[in-house]
């Protein structure tokens, strides 16, 4: 996963704050939503303000249940999402409204994003999922490459020399530890184009903030485990990556292809 607890409590705390608020501004919406026209319904017909006001609540009643629901599973660790369809709201729509909720409130879009990451990974970790090797992929970007490499891997990696100066030999080992496919994506459309070519069962997907955050979404329902790469010669350049939190990442959800495997 993405770090240690300690690390990741402060962006759950944040994320829940504004889940809550997100909770109540649902339901003052919905009660001026059924308020203000009901002065008007009432004289076209005496009942309809009572149904609109009824399917206001029942709506306002889902979108802060599911809420609660997701409070609950970040909370206790357990799925609590019992149907897909509803966590695909979640994933879809209610975490990008959050982000935007926290745009709103000044809150650093970085961290904004990064919250999401981490309790996406928090929801994947409450499904205890084990997908065998060769049905999971590690997706990598382009940028963790040293960049006056003279190799072209993308497309296959495997031409990768495994000189050591950039974390893709290191990578490449712990893909054939576990005899997993790995793969090199320049963008979201290559990207989305390896999906659909090697259709994974899991995605262990390494990238910065706002690649993740598009990426998980729109590879819902596949269940994708972010990790953040490392920056330190800035944006786009010379990027690295801690291989201990890919290595946790597949110990916890992969089962090892017998004996390792090709990587191709
Ligand atoms: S480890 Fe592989 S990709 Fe990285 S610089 Fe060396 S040959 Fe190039």
């Amino acid at each position: 996963m993405t770090g240690p607890e300690h690390i990741q409590q402060p962006r759950k705390r944040l994320f829940i704050l504004l889940l809550a608020i997100g909770g109540l501004l649902v339901l003052g919406l919905a009660f001026l939503l059924w308020w203000v026209p009901s002065v008007g319904l009432e004289n076209i017909h005496p009942v309809l303000p009572v149904v609109f006001g009824v399917f206001l609540t029942i709506l306002a009643l889902f979108i802060v249940g599911s809420l609660g629901l997701l409070v609950l599973t970040l909370l206790t660790g357990r799925d609590l999402f019992l149907l897909q369809s509803l966590r695909g709201l979640v994933v879809r729509y209610l975490f990008p409204a959050i982000i935007f909720l926290g745009k709103l409130f000044g809150v650093d879009r970085d961290i904004l994003q990064r919250s999401f990451i981490v309790l996406n990974n928090q929801l994947v970790h409450t499904r205890r999922l084990r997908v065998p090797a060769e049905r999971t992929l590690i997706l990598l970007p382009h940028c963790i490459q040293m960049f006056d490499c003279a190799i072209k891997i993308t497309g296959d990696v495997e031409k990768c020399v495994r000189c050591g100066k950039c974390d893709i030999s290191g990578l490449l080992e712990l893909a054939q530890k576990f005899g997993i496919e790995m793969a090199v994506a320049t963008g979201g459309t290559l990207a989305r184009k390896l999906i659909v070519e090697k259709r994974p069962k899991l995605i262990v997907a390494v990238a910065c903030e706002r690649d993740l955050t598009s990426g998980i979404r729109d590879a819902y329902p596949l269940p994708v485990v972010g990790i953040l790469n490392k920056r330190p010669n800035g944006p786009c350049f010379n990027t690295t990556i801690l291989l201990s939190e890919v290595e946790q990442a597949l110990e916890e959800y992969v089962i090892p292809a017998a004996g390792g495997g090709e990587v191709l």
